[in-house]
């Protein structure tokens, strides 16, 4: 028997979790949402993605209850995805995977710094803030930082990279420099 296309036979949560996020792109797409990424065309310079799968992606998210479309702009219409309250529940997932990576993967480097902004102490390894007594500090309360790995002095980046080479709090729009129009 052939390899599923899905875990319909699965119970498990995590079986269900992965129906929504386990495909391949799909947390990067949610890790740019929290790094305030929001429009179509900033997801696919800075992922580099398919334009038919990123659509794919942003669908499938938004049907899920992740993100959400918001409008930004009329005649045209056009859309901006933001991060919905599942989206948002998704932040100790997104964090705890970049750790792993740091911590597990050869040859990993440390590209981002995640603090709490409220102290400026570096969240700990549940991401909470041992600093302020601070359990589980909220997305909207972290800051990230280059880290020590990160090539500040890289030129043929893309704007969202270029962007994101400055401390930035998540879930806030990147300052994404556009060309006039
Ligand atoms: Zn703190």
């Amino acid at each position: 028997m052939g390899l599923g296309k899905d875990y319909a036979s699965q119970e498990c949560s995590l079986a269900r979790t992965l129906e929504v996020v386990g495909e391949r792109w799909t947390l990067l797409v949610v890790r740019d949402a929290f790094y305030g990424v929001r429009r179509y065309n900033d997801f696919l310079v800075h992922l580099g993605i398919p334009r038919a799968v990123l659509a794919d992606r942003l669908q499938t998210l938004e049907r899920a209850g992740v993100l959400e479309r918001q409008p930004y702009q009329t005649s045209p219409q056009r859309y901006e995805y933001v991060l919905a309250g599942r989206g948002l529940a998704l932040w100790p997932v997104v964090r705890s995977m970049i750790q792993w990576g740091d911590e597990n993967l050869d040859g990993a480097r440390r590209l981002r710094v995640f603090v709490h902004a409220l102290c400026g102490s570096e969240l700990g390894p549940s991401g909470e803030c041992s600093t302020c007594g601070e359990p589980a500090v909220a997305p909207r309360d972290v800051e990230m930082l280059p880290g020590p790995d990160l090539d500040t002095a890289r030129t043929d980046s893309d704007a969202v990279s270029r962007a994101l080479l400055q401390p930035h709090r998540l879930l806030r729009p990147v300052n994404v420099e556009r060309a006039a129009t």
